[in-house]
Protein backbone atom coordinates (compact mmCIF):
# COMPACT_ATOMS: atom_id res chain seq x y z
CA UNK A 1 0.00 0.00 0.00
CA UNK A 2 1.51 3.64 -0.43
CA UNK A 3 1.77 5.71 2.02
CA UNK A 4 -0.04 8.61 2.34
CA UNK A 5 -1.65 10.84 5.05
CA UNK A 6 -4.61 9.12 5.32
CA UNK A 7 -3.28 5.88 5.03
CA UNK A 8 -1.16 7.14 8.84
CA UNK A 9 -3.08 5.67 11.77
CA UNK A 10 -2.23 6.97 15.45
CA UNK A 11 -3.72 5.40 18.49
CA UNK A 12 -3.54 6.24 22.12
CA UNK A 13 -3.43 3.65 25.32
CA UNK A 14 -4.39 3.96 28.90
CA UNK A 15 -3.97 1.41 31.57
CA UNK A 16 -3.72 1.38 36.03
CA UNK A 17 -3.39 -0.93 38.00
CA UNK A 18 -3.55 -0.51 41.72
CA UNK A 19 -0.42 -1.65 43.77
CA UNK A 20 0.26 -4.01 46.84
CA UNK A 21 3.30 -4.92 49.00
CA UNK A 22 5.27 -7.76 48.04
CA UNK A 23 5.57 -9.63 44.45
CA UNK A 24 7.17 -8.19 41.65
CA UNK A 25 6.61 -5.23 39.54
CA UNK A 26 6.99 -5.20 35.67
CA UNK A 27 6.91 -2.58 32.92
CA UNK A 28 7.39 -2.22 29.96
CA UNK A 29 9.03 -5.99 29.79
CA UNK A 30 11.18 -5.33 32.56
CA UNK A 31 11.01 -5.90 36.78
CA UNK A 32 11.68 -2.74 38.24
CA UNK A 33 10.67 -3.63 41.84
CA UNK A 34 10.55 -6.74 44.16
CA UNK A 35 8.82 -5.21 47.14
CA UNK A 36 5.59 -4.02 45.27
CA UNK A 37 3.34 -5.71 42.50
CA UNK A 38 -0.15 -4.39 40.83
CA UNK A 39 -3.02 -6.17 41.26
CA UNK A 40 -3.87 -8.10 38.55
CA UNK A 41 -5.12 -10.52 36.46
CA UNK A 42 -1.84 -11.03 34.27
CA UNK A 43 1.73 -10.04 35.33
CA UNK A 44 -0.25 -6.27 34.98
CA UNK A 45 2.59 -4.58 33.48
CA UNK A 46 0.94 -1.09 32.88
CA UNK A 47 3.07 -0.12 29.78
CA UNK A 48 2.57 -2.78 28.02
CA UNK A 49 -0.98 -2.85 28.24
CA UNK A 50 -1.22 0.73 26.89
CA UNK A 51 0.40 -0.53 23.89
CA UNK A 52 -1.46 -2.81 23.13
CA UNK A 53 -4.48 -0.34 23.62
CA UNK A 54 -2.69 2.15 21.37
CA UNK A 55 -1.89 -0.09 18.93
CA UNK A 56 -5.35 -1.41 18.81
CA UNK A 57 -6.75 2.29 18.70
CA UNK A 58 -4.78 3.03 16.17
CA UNK A 59 -6.40 0.01 13.89
CA UNK A 60 -9.58 0.03 15.13
CA UNK A 61 -9.83 -2.80 16.51
CA UNK A 62 -11.67 -2.37 20.00
CA UNK A 63 -9.63 -2.69 23.13
CA UNK A 64 -7.50 -5.24 25.24
CA UNK A 65 -10.42 -6.43 27.87
CA UNK A 66 -12.02 -7.98 24.44
CA UNK A 67 -9.18 -9.39 22.95
CA UNK A 68 -7.68 -10.43 25.99
CA UNK A 69 -10.94 -10.66 29.05
CA UNK A 70 -9.43 -10.58 32.40
CA UNK A 71 -12.41 -13.34 32.75
CA UNK A 72 -10.69 -15.63 30.87
CA UNK A 73 -8.33 -18.25 32.65
CA UNK A 74 -6.21 -18.39 29.48
CA UNK A 75 -4.94 -14.96 30.31
CA UNK A 76 -4.36 -15.39 34.03
CA UNK A 77 -1.35 -15.02 35.42
CA UNK A 78 0.70 -14.41 31.65
CA UNK A 79 3.22 -12.45 30.86
CA UNK A 80 2.06 -9.32 29.33
CA UNK A 81 3.97 -10.18 26.41
CA UNK A 82 1.75 -12.42 25.69
CA UNK A 83 -0.80 -9.80 24.57
CA UNK A 84 1.77 -7.43 22.55
CA UNK A 85 3.47 -10.30 20.28
CA UNK A 86 0.38 -11.75 19.00
CA UNK A 87 -0.91 -7.79 18.65
CA UNK A 88 1.92 -6.63 16.62
CA UNK A 89 1.80 -9.90 15.03
CA UNK A 90 -1.72 -8.85 13.56
CA UNK A 91 -0.60 -5.57 12.81
CA UNK A 92 1.84 -6.68 11.09
CA UNK A 93 -0.39 -9.31 8.88
CA UNK A 94 -2.84 -6.28 8.03
CA UNK A 95 0.13 -4.99 6.37
CA UNK A 96 1.18 -1.71 8.90
CA UNK A 97 4.27 -1.64 10.41
CA UNK A 98 4.85 0.41 13.76
CA UNK A 99 6.84 4.03 13.00
CA UNK A 100 7.44 5.18 16.52
CA UNK A 101 5.80 5.14 20.07
CA UNK A 102 5.92 7.20 23.03
CA UNK A 103 5.15 6.00 26.79
CA UNK A 104 4.44 8.05 29.64
CA UNK A 105 4.47 6.41 33.19
CA UNK A 106 3.05 7.76 35.53
CA UNK A 107 4.76 6.32 39.34
CA UNK A 108 5.59 7.78 43.00
CA UNK A 109 7.85 4.66 43.04
CA UNK A 110 10.24 3.17 42.49
CA UNK A 111 12.56 5.39 40.46
CA UNK A 112 12.44 4.09 36.90
CA UNK A 113 15.30 6.77 34.97
CA UNK A 114 17.98 3.82 35.19
CA UNK A 115 15.46 0.93 33.93
CA UNK A 116 14.27 3.26 30.82
CA UNK A 117 17.50 1.78 28.32
CA UNK A 118 16.18 -1.74 29.39
CA UNK A 119 12.45 -1.37 28.70
CA UNK A 120 13.30 0.54 25.37
CA UNK A 121 15.20 -2.87 24.80
CA UNK A 122 12.64 -4.88 26.05
CA UNK A 123 9.92 -2.97 24.24
CA UNK A 124 12.01 -2.64 20.73
CA UNK A 125 12.03 -6.99 20.63
CA UNK A 126 8.71 -7.27 21.14
CA UNK A 127 7.38 -4.33 18.78
CA UNK A 128 9.54 -5.76 16.21
CA UNK A 129 11.55 -1.72 16.19
CA UNK A 130 14.73 -0.26 16.80
CA UNK A 131 14.92 1.56 20.22
CA UNK A 132 15.31 4.94 18.55
CA UNK A 133 11.75 4.57 17.79
CA UNK A 134 10.65 3.73 21.33
CA UNK A 135 10.33 7.00 23.85
CA UNK A 136 9.93 6.35 27.52
CA UNK A 137 8.94 9.25 29.85
CA UNK A 138 8.03 8.76 33.49
CA UNK A 139 6.66 10.83 36.26
CA UNK A 140 5.53 10.73 39.55
CA UNK A 141 2.00 12.39 39.76
CA UNK A 142 3.00 15.10 42.17
CA UNK A 143 1.57 13.17 45.34
CA UNK A 144 -1.77 13.95 43.86
CA UNK A 145 -4.40 10.81 43.93
CA UNK A 146 -4.30 7.36 44.20
CA UNK A 147 -1.12 7.36 41.59
CA UNK A 148 0.76 10.40 43.62
CA UNK A 149 -0.02 8.42 47.07
CA UNK A 150 1.54 5.07 45.61
CA UNK A 151 -1.48 3.15 45.38
CA UNK A 152 -1.71 2.77 41.74
CA UNK A 153 0.73 2.48 38.95
CA UNK A 154 -0.29 4.14 35.24
CA UNK A 155 0.51 4.69 32.25
CA UNK A 156 -0.01 6.20 28.65
CA UNK A 157 1.05 5.32 25.44
CA UNK A 158 0.76 6.98 21.44
CA UNK A 159 1.46 5.04 18.58
CA UNK A 160 1.67 5.63 14.69
CA UNK A 161 1.51 3.09 12.03
CA UNK A 162 1.66 2.97 8.46
CA UNK A 163 1.23 0.88 5.77
CA UNK A 164 4.66 -1.65 5.61
CA UNK A 165 7.17 -0.71 3.30
CA UNK A 166 6.17 3.16 2.81
MG1 LIG B 1 -4.04 -3.49 32.68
Amino acid sequence: MTMTISSMRIGHGYDIHRLQTGGRLMLGGVQVSDQISPIAYSDGDVVIHALVDAILGAMGWGDIGEHFSDTDPRWRGRSSSDFLIPTVQRLNQAAYTLVNCDVTIMAERPRLKDFKPAMKTALAKLLGISTDRINIKAGTNEGCDAVGQGQAIAAHAVVLCCPTGS
